[in-house]
């Protein structure tokens, strides 16, 4: 736990949110500015920065992030149409949250995977 991480803080309780899928060491709630009509973060319990850190520390965990991933897509009904996972790390890819997370996204085409 790490008291000035806003995700920590939502893994504590201490800030609400929209949960949609949880286990011992994931969690996975609702964007709370969606990009699409579904828009899911998930997240590992535990405080690491971005995927490169996780995938080194602990990638046993990384995966179990993954098979979230997995979970909450298919709760959501998203593999027919296809969705997206998306891991932004640092800066050129406008990171804001420096506590892991995948954005599960889908719901409608999602366009070009990147911004002109
Ligand atoms: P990043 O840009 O770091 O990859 O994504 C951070 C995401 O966290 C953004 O999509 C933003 O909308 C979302 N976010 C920021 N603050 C909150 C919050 O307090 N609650 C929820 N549910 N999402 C948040
Ligand atoms: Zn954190």
């Amino acid at each position: 736990m790490t008291s000035d991480c806003l995700f920590c803080r939502i893994v504590a309780g201490e800030i609400p949110a929209t949960v949609v899928h949880e286990t011992d060491t994931t969690l996975a709630f609702r964007d709370i500015a969606p990009k699409a009509p579904v828009h899911v973060l998930v997240i590992p319990k535990a405080h690491h920065t971005d995927v490169v850190e996780i995938a080194k520390a602990d990638p046993g965990l990384a995966g179990q992030v993954l098979a979230a991933c997995a979970a909450v897509a298919e709760a959501e009904g998203l593999p027919e149409g296809g969705f997206r996972v998306i891991f932004n790390v640092g800066r050129n890819a406008g990171q804001e949250v420096f506590h892991v997370h995948a954005h599960v996204l889908g719901g409608r085409p999602l366009g070009p995977m990147v911004m002109a």
